[in-house]
């Protein structure tokens, strides 16, 4: 019995974005997933990514000036940043964090969280 053609398109979404290793545009997911689930559409991986951020398998990151990405729920998780290469417009996590931000803070305020965005060239673009 062959598998059912949505089983397929749904198992190629979830490999596209375990194996990437960075985040991925809703428009990359689809351009991997398409080599494995031919006939995939645009609308199915809106469809599959949804269901996957309900359930939590993934988590969105949010870039500067950027259409929302997608990673994995587990390395959302733990805390780490992101690089944008302005050549390729690919987003690639980094290691490690500035810390110490709390020094900037005015007296008397709190500090919940904050984000890091960097950007510049990849590797591959030189
Ligand atoms: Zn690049
Ligand atoms: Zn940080």
């Amino acid at each position: 019995m062959t598998p059912r053609r949505d089983t397929v398109q749904q198992r190629a979404i979830r490999q596209a974005i375990e194996s990437a290793g960075r985040p991925l545009s809703v428009q990359e997911i689809f351009e991997t997933a398409a080599d494995e689930a031919p006939g995939l559409g645009m609308r199915t991986v809106y469809r599959v990514v949804n269901r996957l951020l309900d359930d939590e398998f993934i988590a969105p990151v949010s870039v500067p000036g950027m259409a929302d990405l997608y990673e994995l729920a587990s390395v959302a998780e733990k805390h780490h940043h992101h690089f944008r290469c302005e050549s390729c417009d690919r987003v690639f996590d980094v290691d490690g964090c500035p810390g110490g931000l709390k020094r900037m803070l005015p007296d008397g305020f709190t500090l919940a969280g904050h984000e890091v965005s960097l950007w510049g060239r990849c590797a591959d673009c030189g």
